[in-house]
């Protein structure tokens, strides 16, 4: 009998020791483009790391997350935030004896679409863009088209599912329709894990700015949550753990007391922070940016893209669209600063 490769008995420990509500590696859906198989890693191992090796992955470092470019080293980027994520999907992955490799892979690629500054880029470019703008449509498209010069990542069903179905806004953190879930629990996962990584370390960014106060959460929401930010992550994941494992891994879900928690976490800090008129403020003028660059692209859209590699048919809104979306905050304004201020004359 042929030897086995390293992916083959990663692949029968992974039949062996997980769930067997787990996705298995070995029975993937695929990719669009087969590529054939590694020896050493498996697909999801594998998309894990075109998600890190990524140009987009690299440029969550100087993406917002609420507080606009901070002075401060300690906020939270985007970066920070996709870590925190998947630290804490893959805590209850493990736990559940679930797909740590497909959680990581998809907590790791889940906010790759976010525009400059926060949602308020998001919210520039659906008025812009004909189409409408949605982060996580824009996170798929990312993985599927714009990476490598217009090829995409080509990457597994299953993680290409998990980063589209991520996103509830201000809905259900779990909607009970099964086909608005991630098809998988490991996608599952990473819904939830998103929203308890947000919402606790946007709460400790607002305190550190003075936003708001510790005592300001109301004191039911405490009561469930907990007082300090390890408190809060440690009795959200635990209600995560033991709720799912009530249900028999029927879907990764929190307890009626834990959800109702959340869900008024989440009005508190919309109200709090989110809606705030001072974090608003700046944010507001991020905006204005926005749409000036926006309006210069689609103005100037030969001359701009004249050396990028991009395919013939790609419309002239899609175009500008996909390149903002894509901008750091630092480089937005940089670009606006060169197109809009006067330069100093440099004498030599
Ligand atoms: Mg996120």
């Amino acid at each position: 009998m042929a030897r086995r490769t390293i992916r083959e008995q990663t692949e029968s420990i992974e039949r062996e020791t997980l769930h067997p509500h787990a996705c298995l590696s070995s029975r993937s859906r695929g990719r669009a483009r087969a590529d054939g198989e590694d020896d050493i890693r498996t697909c999801f191992q594998r998309d894990r790391d075109r998600i890190i090796h990524s140009k987009a992955f690299r440029r969550l470092k100087q993406k917002t997350q609420v507080f606009l470019a901070p002075k401060g080293d300690h906020y939270r980027t985007r970066l920070t935030h996709v870590l925190e994520v998947a630290q804490i999907a893959r805590t209850i992955a493990r736990a559940l004896r679930l797909n740590e490799d497909l959680t990581e892979a998809i907590a790791l690629g889940h906010d790759l679409g976010h525009t400059p500054f926060g949602h308020a880029g998001e919210e520039v470019l659906d008025e812009l863009h004909p189409g409408g703008f949605d982060h996580y449509k824009q996170s798929l498209r990312v993985v599927d088209v714009i990476e490598k010069d217009g090829r995409g990542l080509n990457l597994t069903h299953e993680v290409r599912d998990g980063i589209l179905k991520h996103s509830k806004g201000r809905g259900m953190i779990m909607p009970e329709a099964e086909k608005e879930r991630p098809a998988t629990l490991e996608g599952q996962i990473v819904r939830i894990a998103d929203i308890v990584a947000y919402l606790n370390h946007d709460l400790d960014d607002a305190i550190r700015a003075g936003v708001v106060q510790r005592t300001d959460v109301p004191d039911h929401i405490a009561r469930v949550i907990g007082k300090s930010y390890a408190k809060r992550i440690d009795s959200m994941v635990r209600d995560v753990v033991q709720a799912s494992l009530a249900r028999d891994l029927s879907a990764v879900v929190l307890s009626g007391e834990m959800g109702a928690a959340i869900y008024a976490l989440r009005d508190f800090m919309f109200q709090a922070v989110y809606e705030n008129p001072v974090v608003r403020a700046e944010l507001d003028k991020a905006k204005g940016i926005l749409r000036s660059l926006y309006a210069y692209y689609l103005d100037n859209t030969e001359e701009a893209f004249r050396d990028v590699p991009i395919p013939r048919d790609t419309e002239k809104h899609r175009l500008v669209c996909d390149f903002i979306a894509g901008m750091t905050d630092q480089f937005a304004l940089m670009t606006y600063e060169k197109l809009y201020f006067p330069q100093q004359w440099k004498v030599l």
